[in-house]
């Protein structure tokens, strides 16, 4: 293999996959070539920071938006280098640490970290970019796969790296152009009217950003936000310091221990605040769990996750995943208006026609089932994780021919610690790995830049170690 050098192919060009393409180049030799295939043609940016709206802001600080774990100020640098050229798309001056920016920047920071290896470390001739969908995957005598592409053309490679994100959504979706349920698709406002009523399907911070969509596009109708518990993110506020509230040590392994430990942590960290003035309360002891979230996930047990999945997840989400500042003042002055009404209720029926939706929904806590009719609705409820029916036909595929299977949970891939996908007898391969959204299943914490580059960089160290030496 050392004579030809070793192929990888990296599907999909988000963070993720972009990140690692960043790491492998930095370690390949001159004969071997990292083939980096995305379908949209925006190699960097992913689902997460495409979008052109300048008031889609990044919901973790710049600070904690380093690309790589062992340069914690990455980020913040880059701005400051690009001060200049960034300023447009900074009317408030420069962001520092603790600004929230706008996520198109990101997308450039991560496009500019592949442009760096191409065009200023001299590593173009390892790199090919391949615009288009991967379709198939299939393994090879001798080891590798032949990757086709929905264009024709199939490619040999030693490796693959599964980088694609969060699943699509997959099954039950209702047909028909009032009915958006991707609400990433740029077409999904296309021809809303202005003053018509407009369903979302879900409260979490896909919601938040199809609102300040709505709201930039001067929308003036009614926008109906429905979940089971009606919860919201809540809004960042400045935090001094994490409190750790528990150790590798401390940790209690049922969850029900667990809950007890931070909510008397929660209950000293808010007492700490209101009396003192001291400390960032509730959010701080949120931020403190973070080193921990994994190896907390990992120590439970199946039926305990489960029942965190059931009854804690969207508490933990509300708290967890939370708005900017601004973000969250522009939501609350919606709210105040009456424009945007967040419900919680549970969806009965829902019936679709091509102009308009029908959503027959019953209020939390039992009551008169109640009709909305809207001109659109947006499903916001995030990704699908059904791998039986999932539209993409790679995963279909995998799926389909045992190469792998679903995590415990149902909520992406099953894949082992070392990133390695385990397929339907159970066995790992060490030529397939996955990582980011698709692990969540098995890590929980994966869906997020502090969590991602974690994973890419040992991934990259292990992939390297295995294949390029
Ligand atoms: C709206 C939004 C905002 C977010 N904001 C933040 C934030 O502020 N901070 C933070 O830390 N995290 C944030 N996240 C979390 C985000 O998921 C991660 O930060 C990260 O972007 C995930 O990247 P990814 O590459 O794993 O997935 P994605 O960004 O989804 O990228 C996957 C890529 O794979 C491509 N692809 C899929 N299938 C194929 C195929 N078969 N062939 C070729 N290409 C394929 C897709 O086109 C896509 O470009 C946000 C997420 C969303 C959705």
């Amino acid at each position: 293999m050392s004579e030809r050098g070793t192929t990888i192919a990296i599907i999909g060009a988000g963070f993720s996959g972009a990140l690692l393409a960043v790491h492998l180049l930095d370690r390949c030799r001159r004969t071997d070539r990292i083939l980096l295939v995305e379908r949209n043609s925006q190699f960097g940016r992913g689902v997460a920071y495409a979008t052109g709206n300048p008031h889609h802001l990044l919901n973790v600080r710049a600070g904690n938006m380093s690309a790589f774990p062992d340069q914690p100020g990455h980020f913040v640098q880059w701005l400051e280098a690009n001060r200049s050229t960034l300023t447009a798309f900074l009317p408030d001056g420069p962001a520092g640490r603790d600004s929230f920016v706008p996520r198109r920047i990101y997308g450039s920071y991560i496009q500019d970290l592949i442009g760096d290896r191409i065009w200023r470390q001299g590593k173009a001739m390892n790199l090919q970019l391949i615009h288009d969908a991967a379709v198939r995957l299939d393994a090879v005598e001798g080891g590798g796969f032949a990757m086709q592409v929905d264009g024709g053309r199939s490619y040999r490679v030693d490796a693959a790296v599964l980088a694609l994100g969060n699943f699509p959504p997959g099954c039950d979706v209702p047909a028909g152009p009032a009915y958006a349920p991707d609400p990433w698709a740029p077409n999904a406002l296309d021809g809303l009217d202005r003053e018509a009523d407009v369903i979302l399907v879900g409260t979490g911070l896909t919601a938040v950003d199809v609102v300040i969509s709505l709201l930039d596009r001067g929308h003036r109708g009614t926008i109906h936000a429905i979940s089971r518990r009606g919860l919201l993110p809540r809004a960042h506020a400045p935090v001094p310091a994490p409190i750790p509230s528990l150790t590798p040590d401390t940790a209690p392994g049922r969850l029900s221990a667990l809950v007890r430990t931070v909510r008397q942590a929660v209950r000293a960290a808010e007492a700490d605040l209101s009396t003192r003035g001291h400390g960032g309360g509730w959010r701080a002891v949120i931020d403190g769990l973070r080193p921990m979230t994994q190896p907390l996930w990992q120590g439970l047990a199946a039926e305990e996750k489960r029942r965190f999945l059931r009854h804690l997840r969207p508490w933990w989400d509300s708290h967890r995943h939370r708005m900017a500042p601004d973000v969250a003042d522009r939501i609350a002055d919606a709210r105040a208006r009456g424009q945007l009404l967040i419900r919680a209720m549970r969806i009965r029926a829902r019936h679709v026609t091509p102009d308009r939706v029908a959503f027959d929904l019953i209020p939390r806590g039992g009551g008169a089932v109640e009709r909305i009719l809207a001109a659109r609705a947006i499903d916001c409820t995030g990704p699908g994780s059904d791998l039986a029916c999932t539209p993409e036909p790679l995963l279909a595929g995998l799926f389909a021919r045992g190469a792998i299977r679903a995590d415990a949970l149902a909520l992406g891939l099953d894949v082992d610690t070392d990133l390695r996908v385990i397929s339907a007898d159970g066995m790992a391969n060490r030529r397939l790995a996955a990582l980011g959204p698709l692990t969540k299943g098995v890590f929980w914490e994966s869906t997020a830049v502090p969590d991602i580059r974690n994973q890419v960089a040992a991934l990259a160290r292990s992939l390297a170690g295995e294949l390029m030496e």
